[in-house]
């Protein structure tokens, strides 16, 4: 069956030299994966149709002010390094999206207050300036806000957006409240880094009583696949390394969710929509969860992993727009998350994989998530029951 469009290793999720996203094509989406099906088509067609060139990064940061940083400021901050900044920027159905939401609903931003969580380069600021927004407050913690600034400057939108550098938590702001808050804080497996509860904090100190939040919703979804290869490239691969037995990675291995691109074709089961989240309501808490699932086999296959993967979704404009990350969408950087499973399980179509899953920030680091799954099988050609842990860091 089907092998991973990007055969690559496992990444280091903090290291700011994350490799290119790899772009395809995949329209030919029908499944109940995402009910944001038609926005994200039409975002699509947006991204095809325009012409979307980006400038060569190399050439614009050689006098950037910056050149006191060394490897140790990007070790502990992968987000003071451009290229981090510069996969963001050239996912572009990440990238566009934001854009898309903001330039067709002018009406939003007119003669509003925004507040820009994690500006990074300062885009999506510049976005919602260009818009007609009053005044946009950039709020980076990293050492990119000083280019946020650089930027901002020699682009002419200085009376229009003040960059502050600093936490979030700790910046003081020249307003009582603010209109809009905007923010792109999704990590892998939506969760990883938490940076929501950065966007909860701001929302709950800064955000009028009419005010918005872009985006305003998240879900997180579920389904199986079939992955012998890549699970023996990943997984078996430590049982004999040169001659030697190096299983005890291989138990590490098995605990890591994989961050990585499934081919649509290796879907196994329905896709199940596990949680959403309403970023304008929701309390800090709701990040940790345990909800059930049931996976039903659309085909006679393996199941050698669970695949999660999230959308987001901007309900106040005027027409739902959103993305997906999902394996029947187009690629993004956020790709998908493969949790594999001991067992493997032989499944026929029609028969239910059962089972729950339990999500919450790690206690020593609130940054990193645990994931346990229980699952269970009662087929006609296997039967299997096991609870598994994850731990993302
Ligand atoms: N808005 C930019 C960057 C998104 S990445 C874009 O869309 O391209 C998220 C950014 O948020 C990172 O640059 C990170 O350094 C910053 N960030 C994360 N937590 C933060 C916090 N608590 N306060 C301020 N900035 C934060």
């Amino acid at each position: 069956m089907g092998r991973r469009k990007n055969n690559q290793s496992s990444m280091s999720l903090n290291n700011a030299q994350h490799q290119a996203t790899k772009i395809c094509f995949n329209d030919d989406d029908e499944e109940e994966n995402s009910n944001l099906d038609d926005s994200i088509v039409a975002t699509e067609k947006a991204i095809a149709m325009d012409d979307v060139t980006m400038s060569d990064p190399n050439g614009s940061f050689v006098d950037g002010g910056d050149d006191d940083n060394t490897s140790a400021d990007y070790y502990f901050d992968s987000y003071s390094h451009f290229g981090i900044h510069e996969e963001m920027l050239k996912d572009v159905v990440r990238t566009k999206t934001y854009q898309n939401v903001i330039f067709q609903n002018k009406f939003l931003f007119k003669d509003k207050i925004v507040l820009d969580v994690g500006a990074g380069t300062g885009i999506l600021s510049l976005f919602c300036a260009k818009a007609g927004a009053a005044h946009v407050y950039a709020v980076e913690c990293s050492h990119i806000a000083n280019m946020a600034k650089e930027i901002v400057e020699s682009n002419g939108y200085s009376n229009v957006i003040t960059v502050l550098k600093g936490k979030i938590e700790d910046i003081e702001l020249p307003v009582a409240k603010v209109d809009i808050i905007i923010s792109e804080w999704m990590g892998y497996f939506l969760l990883f880094e938490n940076m929501l509860n950065s966007v909860l904090y701001t929302r709950d100190k800064w955000l009028a009583n009419d005010g918005i939040v872009l985006p305003d919703k998240a879900s997180l979804y579920l389904t199986a696949i079939e992955d012998a290869e890549y699970k023996e490239d990943k997984i078996e691969f430590w049982n004999n390394v040169y001659g030697f037995d190096m299983t005890c990675i291989k138990k590490q291995a098995m605990g890591e969710p994989l961050v990585d691109t499934v081919d649509q074709n290796q879907i196994v089961t329905n896709c199940q929509m596990l949680k959403t989240m309403d970023i304008s309501k929701m309390a800090s808490g709701d990040t940790s969860f345990t909800v059930p699932f049931k996976l039903v086999a659309e085909r006679d296959d393996y199941i050698h992993a669970l695949v999660a993967y999230f959308d987001v979704s901007f309900t106040k404009c005027h027409k739902l727009m959103g993305f997906s990350t999902g394996p029947r969408s187009r690629a993004t950087h956020w790709k998908q998350t493969v949790l594999y499973l001991e067992d493997v399980l032989t499944i026929c179509q029609g028969e239910a994989l059962t089972g729950s899953m339990t999500v919450a920030p790690n206690k020593k680091n609130p940054r990193d998530i645990d994931i346990t799954i229980k699952y269970s099988l009662n087929g006609q050609r296997c039967v299997a029951s096991r609870t598994q842990h994850y731990k993302m860091r």
